[in-house]
């Protein structure tokens, strides 16, 4: 018999581009140094009140119309009741699906191996994040930085069939917040953080009716889009030979489990028959505020140009292939990067080239520790460079040269284009010069040059180029000659 999997995703995003934290006015930025940008309110002390940041609003109610859901009437946050150490207040301000959220029921479209696919979205929610604690050998530290920082979770249906779909979803979703400008999504940070919830069910029975599904396993905290799609593998795995062995009711049962990077497995960690019951109620501290349609107008107005937009115009406008528009989209300041080279008059297919080739190459090597950011190689140095190619200052060959020196040396191309006298001849008059001095040098060779065999066309323009050291354009140098050659008095 066979099997289909049934996967949902709870993905957390952490907004990295509000000034502050969510309800407090510490600093929202990454430290590496613990406790740095922490508020009272961080820390639970008695008597705290939240003051809800209102771009952190914003933000969530942008992410909520990307995804197609619902946006509530009034904006509601709800206590969630917990007791442990990365959550002094004992709980957590966070909204649940009643009243609504920030949005419900939405949907994404997004590309998996080149085929459209849709998952529906149960909810997205805002809510503080947790402090982060740090298990020690023989002690746990706890570094408040993070807490109540603005955290976005993204609920999804269980329509994911396959760990690649859960993954090519989770990159979608990561350009969506880049592109919108809320988060770097940057997976070193812990910005972005899934939850994996997986079953198995008959594939005959109808999946519209609950009473056929599976018992769902969920995996918390699975900290990389590849971990997803391996933990998911290895879970549909590991629930099918169950089935197989006749073990399922006792091997498959409702609990959390927890992704093993090194070994690739998923081990129970508890079971959910004995959760927590977070006894959610209003959180009183904060009183509902209404969304105006003006408010929300405007929000929508906000709304930049997305990755896959974007892709669609660079196929369109620049006939950029299916392949290398994706590419390009995939990071936003790499795309960003690529239009303002395009927008200082670059030929889009040459500024293509040069970013998906040569510099992303650049930055991908580990060796060099390069981001665009700090890339020495300004759109305006890219577009120079592109230009002194396509006039035919210098030679393609050449241009990869200049390139490679320009990184090494931290000197413009068009420096180093004329401090190393790279420049090629391509005006007419002065390689017609040069012809007729080499023709006259070499009187003999001339006369025994035959039109109907110019075998020794080749030997009159290593002639030129020894005289220009190269630098002579070669095709114009090779025209020019030839004519004088077939017009020789012989
Ligand atoms: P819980 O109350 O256990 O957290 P939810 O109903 O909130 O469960 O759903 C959490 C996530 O689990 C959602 O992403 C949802 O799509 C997914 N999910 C629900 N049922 C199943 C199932 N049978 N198989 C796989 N995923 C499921
Ligand atoms: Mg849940």
């Amino acid at each position: 018999m066979g099997y289909k999997a049934m996967i949902g995703l709870e993905m957390h995003c952490e907004f990295s581009e509000t000034n502050s934290k969510v309800f407090s006015s510490a600093r929202n930025s990454y430290s590496m140094t613990p406790n740095e940008n922490i508020r009272p309110y961080d820390m639970g002390f008695p008597g705290v009140l939240p003051v809800v940041n209102k771009k952190a609003v914003e933000y969530a109610i942008k992410a909520s119309m990307v995804v197609n859901c619902k946006q509530p009437e009034y904006m509601y946050f709800e206590r969630k009741n917990y007791y442990y150490p990365d959550m002094p207040k004992n709980y957590q301000i966070t909204q649940e699906t009643k009243p609504i959220p920030v949005g419900i029921y939405g949907y994404v479209d997004y590309e998996c191996n080149g085929e459209d696919k849709r998952v529906r979205i149960n909810n997205i929610h805002l809510e503080e994040d947790a402090a982060s604690s740090d298990h020690l050998f023989d002690t746990t530290v706890i570094d408040y930085n993070r807490a109540a920082n603005p955290l976005l979770e993204l609920v999804t249906e269980p329509d994911f069939r396959s760990g690649e779909e859960a993954e090519a979803f989770l990159e979608h979703m990561r350009t969506v917040y880049q592109y919108l400008g809320v988060s770097e999504c940057d997976s070193k940070k812990g910005h972005i953080r899934c939850d994996v919830n997986v079953s198995i069910m008959d594939e005959t029975l109808d999946e519209e009716d609950p009473k056929n599904w599976g018992t769902k396993v969920e995996m918390k905290n699975v900290n990389s889009f590849g971990g997803v799609r391996e933990c998911i593998k290895y879970e549909i795995k590991r629930q099918t030979k169950a089935k197989e062995d006749g073990t399922y009711d006792t091997e498959v049962v409702q609990e959390t489990r927890r992704w093993d990077e090194e070994t690739g497995t998923t081990i129970g960690m508890r079971s959910k028959v004995d959760a927590v019951d977070y006894k959610y109620f209003v959180e009183p501290n904060i009183p509902k505020f209404k969304l105006t349609k003006e408010w929300l107008d405007e929000i929508r107005a906000s709304i930049p140009e997305l990755a896959y937009e974007r892709k669609k115009r660079y196929i369109n406008d620049y006939s950029l292939s299916d392949y290398d528009a994706t590419i390009l989209v995939k990071e936003k300041k790499i795309s960003d990067y690529f239009e303002e080279t395009v927008k200082l008059g670059a030929d889009p297919k040459e500024a293509c080239n040069w970013v998906n080739g040569m510099i992303l190459a650049e930055l991908n090597n580990i060796d060099n520790e390069l981001t665009i950011d700090n890339f020495y190689l300004t759109p305006s140095m890219l577009y120079d460079l592109i230009k002194l190619i396509s006039d035919k200052t210098i030679s393609s060959k050449q241009g990869k040269q200049v390139f490679y020196k320009a990184l090494e040396q931290k000197k413009e191309p068009k420096q180093i284009v004329k401090d190393e006298g790279m420049m090629q001849i391509t005006d007419d008059s002065e390689i017609e010069n040069i012809v007729n001095e080499v023709l006259s040098e070499n009187p003999d060779q001339a006369k025994a040059y035959d039109p109907e065999n110019p075998r020794l066309l080749d030997y009159f323009i290593g002639q030129i180029m020894k005289k220009t050291r190269g630098k002579a354009n070669p095709s114009i140098a090779a025209k020019l000659m030839k004519e004088k050659l077939d017009n020789y008095e012989r």
